[in-house]
């Protein structure tokens, strides 16, 4: 089977604007990425949407049109962009949205593409304006205008460049300004896992991962993890520590239960920051609303990482409404004790 080469283009960013990922997971969580579209469990409509687009433009010999990818971070957007690269029997260039700090940057990245490679740009919501545009002729026309010199002499030169396939992947698709949204031939959405699909997830982790699993084990992690596989990866992997020190080995549905409670993730799934905000906005503002400021200012937290990582599970899921006035929680009935307090 063909791998598709990745190489990481555009300058380095400043500490402070790299992701809080989980680094120390990341060698192996990057080994269990499905390679194949066959093997990208869930999201059928999107997988089903996209197998269309790659055969149709496979059968014309021509690039696949340009996908924009949108939905919460861990769902499978840099996993989808390596596997269109490889369906596609090409190579991909990945970068990012705060890589790109000057329309240089970009345009040593385009001019240097082979044609029908695939360009991903990650948090492509972060762009500068500047930049932006730039890419407009590039999707369009497949051309970029260079501006030689300035004032008198100013004179554009047009550099025509390979087709190419743009994948742009996004957390925000409302941050996006509309004239590059409307660029992207093929918009998908990834919407959170079902617990059952992220029992298969945890199940081909383990095997790769050579982790003996019982199925109510694989259940168990699978139906605490947001909806999400990286966080289904990450705590399979944490579970494992746990059966292996304290346990035969093998992960049992009880095992998972008392390594997921040592690392702070409670029956519903919740980790500590999810209580901290919902306590937050029960106790400290009475239920709410309370501005999305005023929350990441008392949580001491970004008002992104609220917005991109804890907020869209607790929404889907009915822990927190979002209002014109702020967010708050659902009335809690008088019958009920509270479900979450602070400290
Ligand atoms: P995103 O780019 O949306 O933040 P990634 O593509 O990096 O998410 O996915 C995170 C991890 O979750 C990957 O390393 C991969 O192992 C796993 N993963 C994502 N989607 C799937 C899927 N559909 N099936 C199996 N594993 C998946």
């Amino acid at each position: 089977m063909a791998r598709e080469k990745v190489v990481k283009r555009g300058p380095q960013p400043d500490a402070g604007e790299q992701k809080p990922l989980p680094a120390a997971d990341e060698p192996a969580i990057k080994s269990l990425r499905p390679r194949r579209l066959a093997e990208y469990i869930g999201q059928t409509q999107v997988v089903g949407n996209l197998a269309v687009a790659l055969q149709a433009a496979k059968q014309r010999g021509e690039p696949l049109d340009h996908v924009l990818l949108h939905g919460p971070p861990g769902l499978g957007k840099t996993t989808l962009s390596h596997i269109i690269a490889t369906e596609m029997e090409t190579t991909m260039v990945a970068t990012s949205g705060p890589m790109l700090e000057k329309p240089k940057d970009l345009m040593g990245i385009l001019t240097n593409l082979e044609a029908g490679q695939v360009l991903f740009i990650d948090e492509i919501h972060r762009i500068p304006h500047t930049v932006e545009e730039f890419l407009y002729s590039a999707m369009e026309d497949f051309q970029v205008d260079f501006v030689l010199d300035r004032g008198a002499f100013a004179k554009t030169i047009k550099i025509p460049l390979k087709r190419f396939t743009l994948v742009g992947a996004t957390t925000r698709a409302g941050l996006l300004t509309a004239p590059l949204r409307d660029r992207f031939g093929i918009l998908l959405h990834l919407d959170f896992y079902t617990a059952e699909e992220l029992t298969e997830v945890v199940a081909r982790s383990a095997d790769i991962l050579d982790i003996p699993i019982e199925p109510d084990g694989a259940f168990e992690i699978a139906r605490r993890s947001r909806g999400t596989p990286r966080i289904a990866n990450r705590l399979l992997r944490r579970v494992r520590d746990y059966a292996q020190v304290h346990g035969r080995g093998v992960i049992t549905r009880d095992i998972a239960r008392l390594a997921l409670e040592r690392e702070g993730i409670d029956e519903r799934g919740l980790d500590a920051l999810d209580r901290r905000y919902l306590a937050t906005i029960d106790e400290l503002y009475a239920g709410g609303p309370v501005g999305i400021e005023a929350l990441a200012a008392t949580l001491n937290e970004e008002t992104d990482t609220l917005e991109d990582i804890i907020e869209p599970y607790l929404l889907k899921e009915g822990y927190v409404i979002r209002t014109a006035s702020g967010r708050k929680t659902p009335q809690a009935r008088a019958d009920q004790p509270r479900l979450f307090s602070v400290g």
